[in-house]
């Protein structure tokens, strides 16, 4: 099956709070699944996480996975930055991803689905190859499937979904199962603080202001996902990789 799992590295809960404990206390485990299963994957990083997440970016190269730019700033508003606000986000992250892995990036996915007018133009600038910042989900509202995607020369490598609703997170298919639909090859993620424990999370959050959103993250978490995400890389690959075989085509652009 062509398939690939991809893990978004970012501060805790797309940077609501500016703590890297996931990424200090799950990472390891992560790769350790990958290897086990000796699957490949793509990692999208959000470079503000550097400081604490570069010895695993650099552990994470060298064993084969690939690594892509999730942008610098993990905020949620690369829907409305202007041209110049967007540019230094994407490139500034591009530019640390190549200096720490000696690679060529050529991944994109934007923070939160927002994509913005301006975000073809300034990949096809940068070099960029593909964009895995849409999805198929019918959700409209929320998700806003490929939004201003009208590039003729990236690659548009959209997220699955969820009997075409959720995009296919590990923490959606493990309360919903895995039964994906839509265009393959399927595209899969999680994040570190997926893996998170309540009691973790009781202690990173502040009681009080936990949110229903948090909640929901630790219903989701109903069985192991550990577990789910270990039958779920199985013959996972980079998308690089899924590129470089002709999965992608520039005339199927999906
Ligand atoms: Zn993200």
């Amino acid at each position: 099956m062509d398939k690939s799992v991809t893990i978004d590295f970012e501060f805790d809960w797309g940077s609501r709070i500016k703590s890297d404990y996931a990424i200090r206390h799950v990472s390891e485990k992560i790769l350790q699944i990958f290897k086990k299963q000796n699957a490949k994957g793509t990692f999208f990083i959000s470079t503000e996480t550097l400081p604490s997440s570069k010895e695993y970016i650099k552990m994470i190269s060298d064993e084969g996975h690939e690594i892509a730019s999730h942008g610098h700033r993990h905020t949620l508003d690369y829907d409305t930055k202007s041209k110049e606000e967007l540019l230094f986000e994407i490139k500034t992250s591009k530019e640390l991803l190549e200096d720490l892995t000696g690679k060529q990036i050529i991944g994109f996915r934007t923070p939160a689905f927002k994509r913005s007018k301006y975000t073809d133009e300034i990949l096809e600038d940068l070099g960029f190859i593909y964009d895995s910042s849409t999805t198929r989900s019918s959700l409209r509202h929320r998700y806003k499937p490929m939004q201003y995607a009208n590039s003729k020369k990236l690659i548009y490598v959209s997220i699955s979904t969820i009997r075409d609703k959720l995009p296919s997170g590990v923490k959606w298919i493990n309360l919903f199962g895995y039964k994906l639909t839509g265009d393959k090859p399927y595209i899969i993620y999680a994040h570190p603080f997926d893996f998170l424990s309540m009691r973790e999370i009781l202690k990173l959050y502040d009681r009080d202001k936990i949110s229903p959103t948090v909640l929901l993250f630790y219903l989701a978490r109903v069985g192991s996902l550990y577990n789910t995400l270990e039958k779920i890389v199985q013959n996972s690959t980079t998308i690089e990789d899924l590129i470089k075989n002709e999965v992608y085509t520039r005339e199927n652009l999906s």
